[in-house]
This record gives structure tokens, C-alpha cells and sequence, in this order.
């Protein structure tokens, strides 16, 4: 259900609807697409993907997801192609990047060391991406997600390579170091460092973009949690809100 975007919300967006290059980025799941028991049940919100095409196709204005799904998992589920740009694994996958596949071994190793614990926690499973695992509890108890995922950390003490970040009810397993952060400095960047970036995001994995993002910018949290956002919508319809506005003001097509 929608509700009123806050005015100052709103405010921010009619006045950044106006940067002469605007970089907006957009988290997927929890964010555009509301969280299901297992990803490949969630579905994008109705309109979403309208909006984004005709935002990307606006002058000076690129639009990127960034999610935690490996990229070629995001593109077959969102659907999404050029021009919108996809990130992937946490921004481990860039567009146009060349995986890297010698941590393949270290991978299988430690999906190996982890599949009994999953397999003995009843709604947790183990995923397989280009760059990591990720342990999902999503569809666990309360109790037994926690306890799979102290199994899991105390599992992971003899593989300090892998970089483990928590999210929600989720522990993601990275063979990078590389966070949403750097991929949206990496694409500002590409844009032109005077770029004004717009994020949006409800996971833990996006408060390293909200902690980042300059003076003139925008991060929206989607959702409860604390944040290092300084704007916040209720729930993944206003971001349809959001989206909405911005296209408006910034095509000109007024309201
Ligand atoms: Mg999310």
C-alpha cells in the first residue's frame, strides 16, 4: 500500500531531480521487489520496471540495481538489460567485469564444511555463486537460523580469506572484499565525479552505500532498521512513489 512520500522526501527529490548527472541506484529484493520465503519466488512490483527503462533512457541519467544476487541470477529474475545497468554479489560483480574463478576450490571446500549444517537446519539451505555462498535461514525458526549461524561462523574460523557480512537472515560468504559502496563509487566515477548518486535500499549489506554517500546526494532506506540513510519509506510500493516522482520532474512531464 502507498502512503505519502514525507515532504521532505519529496523536497530532496524534486530539488536533485535537476543534477546535471544523476546516478540512481537501486537495491532489488526488499526494495523492488518484495522479499518472498525463497528468491526465486519474489516478483518485481507492477510498474517498476517501466519507470527504471524510462529513467534510464532520460539524458544524463544512469540507473543501476545493485544486489546481493550473482548477476546472471539478477538479470534472469528482474529481466532487466540495457541500459539499465546490472550489479552483482554485493557489488563483487561490476557491468562488463571478467569473473575471476581461482577461488572455485576454497569455495567448494567451505560449501562442503557447511552443507551438513544446513541439511541438519530445517528451512536453511546453502547457494552457490561466482564469487561466494550464502547461507539463507530465511525459512528456519527464530532458534534455529540463530543456531545454524553460530554453527556456520564457528565453521568459517578456519577460513579467515572469506569475507562474511550478515543480512537479513541471511550470512553471505565472499571470496571480495568489494561492497555495494565501492561498486556505486566505481560507477559514479565512470559518470563523472560531480555525479549526484540516489540510492535505495532495506538490507544491512546497503547502510556501506548509505555511510558513503556525499554531501548533495540521497540514500532512502526501505522498511524498519536502523540506517545510515537519511530518508525512509515505509515499504517497496513508495518506492514505486519514489521512482514515479522523480521520473516526472526529471522528464519534465510535471505531474
Ligand atoms: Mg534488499
Amino acid at each position: 500500500m502507498t502512503t505519502p512520500l514525507p515532504e521532505g522526501l519529496g523536497q530532496r527529490l524534486l530539488a536533485l531531480a535537476a543534477a546535471p548527472q544523476l546516478l540512481l541506484c537501486t537495491d532489488y529484493d526488499g526494495t523492488l521487489a518484495p522479499l518472498a520465503p525463497r528468491p526465486e519466488q519474489a516478483r518485481l512490483l507492477p510498474g517498476a520496471s517501466d519507470l527504471l527503462y524510462r529513467l534510464a533512457a532520460l539524458a544524463d541519467t544512469r540507473v543501476a540495481i545493485v544486489s546481493g544476487r550473482a548477476r546472471d541470477n539478477l538479470r534472469s529474475h528482474s529481466g532487466f538489460e540495457d541500459p539499465v545497468l546490472l550489479v552483482g554479489s554485493h557489488g563483487a560483480e561490476l557491468p562488463g567485469q571478467v569473473l575471476r574463478s581461482d577461488g572455485a576450490a576454497q569455495l567448494d571446500a567451505v560449501a562442503a564444511l557447511l552443507a551438513p549444517i544446513c541439511a541438519a537446519t530445517p528451512g536453511a539451505w546453502l547457494e552457490r555463486k561466482p564469487l561466494g555462498l550464502t547461507v539463507h535461514v530465511r525459512q528456519a525458526s527464530a532458534a534455529d537460523g540463530l543456531r545454524a549461524l553460530n554453527e556456520v561462523r564457528r565453521a568459517l574460523l578456519g577460513h579467515p580469506a572469506l569475507n562474511v557480512t550478515e543480512g537479513k537472515a541471511v550470512l553471505e560468504l565472499s571470496l571480495s572484499r568489494v561492497n555495494k559502496a565501492d561498486a556505486v563509487q566505481r560507477l559514479r566515477e565512470e559518470q563523472g565525479n560531480g555525479t549526484t548518486v540516489i540510492y535505495l535500499g532495506d538490507d544491512v549489506t546497503d547502510e556501506t552505500v548509505f555511510a558513503t554517500l556525499r554531501d548533495g546526494d540521497l540514500g532512502i532506506k526501505v522498511g524498519a532498521g536502523p540506517t545510515r540513510a537519511a530518508h525512509r519509506v515505509a515499504s517497496e510500493h513508495d518506492v514505486l512513489a519514489v521512482l514515479r516522482l522523480l521520473w516526472q520532474q526529471r522528464s519534465g512531464g510535471g505531474s
